[in-house]
């Protein structure tokens, strides 16, 4: 509350998990939020999502409880080769990662805030620094304000384009990526597990509902089209390893997504700039190379909610953010490094042998690195 007694006002530009979520710390906090989506609906389709513990534990602070993020039991997974060698073997419980459909998280997060928050079909066309919010619903141009302004509108933000012009638009990382669900008689067979090859990946995320999430990925020209994805998908990927024929062969074609990679190729020197806060991919988008991009998207929110009502707290969100951006993204491109990127045969089998010596706990340790985040204790 202010001082004169009424709820302060925040609008949250974007309903994808980043402005859901900061939706609902700020409406926990006392906020009047609202928050203009310039899709018809509020809604999500995409695939899957993996939540690590660190996402667990934003969500945890958000008022989710963790029994949401709990389904079927997953078999041990690991590293493989293309030809079906595994190069590291790891048991995977549900405490390391919940794994859902995209649309199941933005439901769960939608539905904890107020209705009569969510304003969808609104585009907004521009914001100032002082908190005015001007978008375009029904062909009217409405103008808001806000005491804050959280600027959750993804990798492409056009808020960050108008207030941080010194920053590139998002980069091409070189990789052009399909995602699916499928539906298979036997999910319990499936483990979760990424596979490698020269220049190529692909990965099976059993989902806590029992149906399976799987990416492909290659590295491709920008911008490169394929007429018939499932039939290129299956002919590049086809003879890997069971069960990843049966997986795309059990794929709705029209069930495929298909998206180029793109990566913010620079960090904000600051995520506020006036009433405005950056948030989610509109602040640090990184690849899905370690399944984070949300993740920190949650982590952000949450702690956007411990400190809004603090001192210098936009001051604090910003700093920790930057930091934990920094780190996070960094990670994100010594997987990609050690992953993908890996184009060359003979330093593929090198990299392979190297993993293969390599003992599980280490590498558990450096994804431990990464997903041991707490919120900030304030
Ligand atoms: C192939 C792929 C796989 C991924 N896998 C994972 C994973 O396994 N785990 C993980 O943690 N992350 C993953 N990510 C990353 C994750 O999807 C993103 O980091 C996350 O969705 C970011 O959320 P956001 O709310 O910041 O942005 P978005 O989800 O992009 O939401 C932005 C919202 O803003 C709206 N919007 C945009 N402009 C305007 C405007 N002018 N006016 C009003 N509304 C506007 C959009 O319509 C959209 O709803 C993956 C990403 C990709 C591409």
């Amino acid at each position: 509350m202010s001082a004169a007694g009424t709820a302060r006002r925040a609008i949250v530009v974007g309903g994808g998990i980043g402005g859901l979520a900061s939706a609902v710390a700020l409406t926990h906090k006392g906020w009047d939020v609202t928050v203009l989506e310039r899709a018809p609906q509020f809604q999500e389709i995409g695939a899957g999502v993996t939540l690590f513990p660190n996402a667990i534990r934003a969500l945890d602070y958000l008022g989710f409880e963790s029994k949401l993020f709990v389904g079927q039991g997953m078999r041990a997974g690991g590293l493989r080769s293309n030809t079906g060698r595994w190069l590291m073997r790891q048991e995977v419980s549900q405490s390391d990662v919940a794994p859902v459909h995209r649309a199941y998280l933005h439901d769960i997060l939608r539905s904890a805030v107020p209705g009569e928050s969510l304003i969808a079909d609104s585009r907004v066309t521009a914001v100032t620094l002082t908190g005015e919010v001007e978008y375009c619903k029904d062909g009217e141009t409405r103008t808001v304000h806000g005491d804050l302004i959280v600027a959750a509108d993804g990798i492409s933000s056009g808020i960050r384009a108008q207030h941080w012009p010194e920053l590139p638009p998002p980069q091409y990382v070189g990789v052009t990526a399909w995602r699916a669900i499928a539906e298979v008689r036997n999910p319990h067979d499936f483990g979760l597990t990424q596979t490698w090859a020269p220049g190529a990946e692909l990965g099976i995320v059993p989902l806590i509902d029992g149906r399976i999430y799987w990416y492909a990925a290659l590295l491709a020209p920008q911008g490169e089209r394929f007429a018939d994805n499932h039939a290129y998908v299956l002919e590049r990927f086809g003879a890997w390893h069971d069960p990843i024929p049966e997986l795309v062969a059990a794929t709705e074609p029209g069930a495929l997504l298909h998206h180029d990679l793109f990566h913010a190729s620079r960090q904000p020197k600051t995520l506020v700039r006036g009433k405005i806060v950056l948030l989610g991919d509109a602040a640090h988008a990184i690849p899905p190379f370690l399944g984070q991009g949300a993740c920190q998207a949650l982590e952000d929110a949450a702690t956007l909610g411990a400190y809004i009502d603090t001192r210098d707290g936009l001051d604090r969100y910003d700093r920790v953010r930057r930091e934990r951006a920094h780190a996070v993204a960094k990670a994100t491109r010594m997987t990609g490094r050690m992953g993908i990127f890996v184009r060359n045969p003979a330093l593929a089998v090198a990299r392979n042998a190297i993993v293969r010596a390599t003992p599980g706990n280490i590498a558990r340790r450096a994804m431990d690195r990464v997903t041991r985040w707490e919120v900030p204790a304030t």
